[in-house]
């Protein structure tokens, strides 16, 4: 099957929030003006407090919860315990997303919806039974865990009830964050568990979801939950109170066939999220971020990319971290899957000077696109970062325009 990749070929975008652009008549403008083709617009995110400096109105927003950012009927959700909150910052419109998109399309670019599926504290706290719980018995009420059917049914209404609302000509595409597990990072403004010190294995160890649809979903796959929740505990036990660091693979603290049982089991859950995800959005290119790493947890899902078998029009990888390690992450995830790669670069954390070369060597190593992280949250200074190495990727597509296809997708 040849299939194009997500719009047109070589076409980058940009995320950004709905505050971004509600109440500042500039702002779609200004986005255009970074060169890019595509807006990564907020949709269905969790709480975050933002710097908006170029907002006529704002300076910051503080989103204090989970939200839905396009008008919801209430009789679609009423009765639901895991239902989207509607947000009461930033300037108010009754249809942000819409609006928003209004004004980026009137500039020309492509709108992307940003959904977040399992990543709300306010949903966790109304479900705590539907939240990861680690093999303490200790729930992370800002993660929903994708293996309970209640929670896979709310990120297929939150997706069909967005579907509903803007058609398919209008947004063409879903990016789809949290479509899986959050495990035992949080990244809130208030964590206080760095000074654990804890390992990456043990980490990876605290956010195995061991809820009753998890363990059963892993006895199903050959698995004893009970046995590998004693050796969670007591591998993380030796870690924190006598310093026996954790081994590295899950397969090292659990034994070879409870690691697999395990992944079995995630691989599963999430292919199925997508299936479940994609029925309702017919029409739609589906972007998935994804992290190659099957035992990894997180905003983007970790997956055994060469045999995933849900529905993804392309994967989003992560290239946040140091240089050499993200352009070897998309060479395997290249190298693994049929699907496009397109490479999440983020603005932020990255000496902006060093931006371009970042692109040109992810371009190299196999990325299909680009989507810079972030629009609305960055420096005058990054920006003109991101404008220059997405000039350089733009003088690249043009040089190879209309030689490339690519094999496989959704
Ligand atoms: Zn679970």
């Amino acid at each position: 099957m040849t299939t194009e990749p997500p719009g047109s070929a070589d076409l980058s975008g940009v995320f950004a929030y709905t505050w971004d652009l509600v109440g500042d008549p500039a702002a779609a403008e200004r986005i255009a003006s970074l060169g890019v083709g595509a807006v990564v617009l907020q949709a269905a995110y969790h709480s975050v407090r933002a710097m908006t400096p170029y907002h006529p109105v704002h300076r910051t927003v503080h989103a204090t919860h989970a939200a839905a950012y396009f008008p919801l009927d209430p009789r679609q959700w009423r009765g639901k315990r895991l239902r989207p909150a509607a947000p009461d910052w930033g300037v108010d419109a009754p249809d942000r997303f819409g609006t928003a998109t209004s004004a980026l399309r009137d500039q020309g670019l492509r709108v992307e919806a940003w959904l977040v599926l399992t990543h709300s504290t306010a949903a966790g706290e109304r479900a705590p039974d539907l939240t990861v719980r680690n093999a303490f018995d200790e729930r992370y009420g800002y993660a929903l865990c994708p293996a309970q059917p209640e929670v896979a049914a709310y990120a297929a209404q939150l997706v069909s009830a967005f579907c509903e609302r803007y058609d398919a000509a209008e947004v063409p595409t879903l990016m789809l964050e949290a479509c899986g597990w959050l495990g035992f990072e949080h990244g809130s403004h208030h964590e206080k568990t760095a000074g654990a010190d804890l390992s990456a294995g043990c980490r990876d160890l605290l956010s195995i979801c061991l809820c009753a649809a998890c363990r059963e979903g892993i006895e199903a796959r050959g698995g004893d939950s009970a046995g590998l929740a004693q050796a969670v505990r007591r591998t993380v036990d030796a870690e924190m109170r006598d310093g026996v660091r954790a081994p590295d693979t899950l397969a090292e603290s659990l034994g070879e066939r409870a690691a697999q049982a395990l992944l079995r089991h995630r691989q599963w859950v999430i292919e199925d999220l997508t299936r479940q995800v994609a029925a309702v959005a017919p029409g739609r290119e589906l972007l998935l971020m994804a992290d190659g790493d099957p035992q990894a947890t997180g905003p983007d899902s970790g997956l055994d990319l060469g045999r995933f078998g849900g529905r993804a029009t392309a994967l989003v990888l992560k290239c946040w971290d140091e240089e050499n390690r993200a352009v070897a992450r998309v060479e395997e995830a290249v190298r693994d899957s049929e699907r496009p790669v397109i490479a999440n670069v983020s603005v932020l954390d990255e000496h902006p000077t060093d931006l371009a070369r970042r692109v040109a060597r992810l371009l190299a190593a196999g990325a299909r696109q680009i989507r810079y992280y972030h629009a609305g949250l960055s420096s005058p200074a990054r920006l003109r970062a991101l404008r220059m190495a997405n000039a350089q990727e733009a003088v690249r597509a043009i040089a190879g325009a209309g030689t490339r296809t690519t094999e496989g997708a959704a």
